[in-house]
């Protein structure tokens, strides 16, 4: 489609560490898509690439135009909006605070967006975050994310640190956010059963480089990622 994401030869250096190398990924606009692999495979650096919020070599595009030179807030106002690994927040602040940062860019509007996804966090705005649950501490971080009003929301591992039930209640989200929102979804992960139910396309990273990348029924079915990402299922 027109405004697919594609990464074409990402690179990143962190000093003399070699942590993504030469990858390519396209992100069919409306898709979910996934990103798995190990830990130290280049996941995360692939996300703070395609945000901006790391130094790169290669080319990223929104549809034909490539945005390798726009700074963060500007790829943030063409509607790539990262939610980071650990959620991000500010624990310190109230959840109305931590709203309020993700709309740094735009009108303050989108409460409505936010807490039609996470209405429990209208009778929160002023508790202070770092006291939420681990779970409401994700749903506020993507509910921040939301703020921003993406097309394109980069979640790096919602599930991390969450109990089952918890991880089914953000399965949920996400799928809400890419069918009922219409936001494009990429999707970083360890947990490869909840990242390719969810998905319809997924990039398997290992060393920094694609391995495998496939539609996610394919991939459920390859033995290869059963036995290494599947556990053996
Ligand atoms: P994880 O799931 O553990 O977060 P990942 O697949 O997201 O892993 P990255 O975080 O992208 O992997 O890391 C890729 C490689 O780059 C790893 O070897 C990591 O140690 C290294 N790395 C990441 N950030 C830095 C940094 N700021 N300084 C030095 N090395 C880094």
């Amino acid at each position: 489609m027109a405004n697919d994401l594609t990464i074409k030869n990402l690179n990143v250096w962190y000093g003399p560490v070699y942590a993504v190398k030469g990858i390519d990924i396209r992100i069919a606009e409306g898709s979910i898509t996934a990103i798995f692999g190990a830990n130290g495979a280049g996941k995360s650096s692939t996300l703070k690439a395609i945000a901006g919020g790391i130094k790169y070599q290669g080319n990223i595009y929104i549809g034909e135009n490539a945005i390798d030179n726009l700074p963060v807030h500007q790829r943030v106002r063409r509607g790539i909006v990262l939610c980071p690994e650990g959620r991000g927040i500010f624990y310190n602040m109230t959840v109305k605070e931590n709203l309020l940062a993700g709309a740094y860019t735009n009108s303050r509007s989108n409460f409505d967006i936010a807490f039609s996804v996470f209405p429990f966090l209208k009778e929160r705005l002023n508790q202070i975050a770092g006291t939420l649950s681990g779970g409401e501490q994700q749903m506020l971080a993507i509910a921040r994310a939301l703020m921003a009003n993406p097309k394109y929301l980069l979640l790096d591992e919602p599930s991390l640190g969450l109990a089952p039930i918890i991880i089914q209640k953000i399965a949920e989200v996400i799928r809400h956010i890419n069918e009922t929102l219409k936001i494009t979804v990429v999707l970083v992960e360890q947990n490869t059963s909840l990242a390719l139910n969810l998905a319809q396309y997924g990039y398997v990273l290992e060393n920094g480089r694609v391995a495998l990348h496939g539609k996610s029924n394919e991939l459920k079915n390859n033995p290869v990622i059963q036995e290494k990402y599947l556990g053996g299922a």
